[in-house]
């Protein structure tokens, strides 16, 4: 069977189906990020009801609590989480390298400090393939080694040649058939280095490419430079992933470059802050101007929120911390960032998607 299609373009933007073991998933697509099996605030059934076709959890934090013992005894993390669309999992190189975490970086994997019994234990490679055998994910994520933003060039050169070197042992270890596995593209903002790594990853055949390594901090237009040189080099037949990518007008950017595939905390972590998408830019829905505001969040939205209560009223409720101001804000960005995607799918459907354009009609 195919693992993936393109069935659209329009200019660089596709329009596809990426088939997994638990579905189809229509592309370009945007997955809300669960790390420890959860959307935070929102349940799964308000994750479906949002537009949602696939979420990304956290293979490195999961085999930690509650490990793989439970996620075994449930038959894999879908049926744990009870949730039946779309799961991706990340092998967690940004976590496990974090301060938090990280004690030691070697050829071998990362050492790590695990904080719920105090013992140092090695991450390699193969540890997050196995782990993600069992997790029994759709789409399995290499294990890279990410370097923070704003790294030096020698920092960043031997993470792309170490990214290399796993991602080979990752696709040996990967034993899972019913499993896709995708490769990440490292480099950071170098583009001699964003070019060999994209190279790099592309010439062992993965299901699927990421770009990693962006959204961390470094300046938009630093990011843009690296999209702009790793996309091309990208096998144009597969998959093309865009790690930590969320806020709606990059979505439109990046998807009329030719990603097909988005994940990011961004619409629920800004709704925890009390920011709203709407049609019109974002609005803080903390601020005055809204305590007597009989509108809903979005005018255009058709969000169970948007339908049912005022900007008031929640901002009311964000006002006297009640939980469920960041829990309907949470819900609102989230079904805002779907509803935007499926509406660029369908204009790149009918081959009417132009970036500019579609840009102005969110301002
Ligand atoms: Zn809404």
């Amino acid at each position: 069977m195919k693992k993936f299609s393109i069935e659209a373009e329009c200019g660089k933007a596709r329009a596809g189906i990426l088939h997994t073991s638990h579905g189809k998933i229509e592309t370009p697509f945007f997955m809300p990020v669960a790390t420890k099996g959860s959307v935070k605030l929102l349940s799964n059934e308000e994750v479906l009801e949002s537009g949602t076709q696939c979420m990304i959890s956290n293979a490195f934090i999961l085999h930690m609590k509650p490990g793989l013992e439970t996620i075994k005894k449930f038959h894999g993390l879908h049926k744990f989480m009870n949730w039946k669309k779309g799961l991706f999992t990340d092998s967690g190189g940004f976590q496990v390298l974090s301060e938090q975490f990280c004690l030691k970086l070697s050829e071998e994997g990362v050492t790590f400090r695990n904080p719920f019994d105090g013992k140092a234990m090695i991450y390699s490679p193969e540890n997050a393939m196995q782990i993600q055998n069992v997790l029994g994910s759709d789409v399995a994520m290499c294990l890279d080694d990410v370097p923070i933003a704003g790294a030096t060039e020698k920092r960043v050169t031997e993470a792309t040649q170490r990214t290399a070197e796993w991602a080979s042992r990752c696709k040996e270890a990967h034993k899972n058939k019913e499993q896709l596995l995708f490769g990440i593209c490292q480099g950071g903002v170098f583009e001699n280095l964003r070019k060999k790594s994209t190279q790099q990853i592309s010439e062992l055949g993965f299901d699927g490419n990421a770009l990693g390594g962006l959204a961390i901090g470094e300046p938009l237009e630093k990011m843009y430079d690296a999209i702009n040189t790793g996309l091309p080099l990208l096998p144009k037949e597969k998959p093309r992933y865009l790690m930590g990518v969320g806020s709606p007008q990059d979505l439109v950017k990046a998807i009329s470059l030719g990603v097909d595939c988005f994940d990011s905390r961004f619409p629920t972590r800004t709704a925890r802050h009390g920011r709203a998408f709407t049609s019109k830019g974002n609005i803080n829905i903390d601020s005055a101007i809204f305590r007597l505001d009989n509108k809903p969040l979005d005018e255009k939205c058709g969000c169970f929120v948007c339908k049912n209560h005022s900007r008031a009223y929640i901002h009311h409720l964000f006002r006297t911390k009640e939980e469920n101001a960041q829990k309907y804000l949470s819900f609102h960005n989230l079904w805002f960032t779907q509803n935007l995607v499926k509406r660029i799918r369908e204009q790149i459907t009918e081959g009417k998607f132009r970036q500019k354009e579609f840009l102005k009609t969110m301002k």
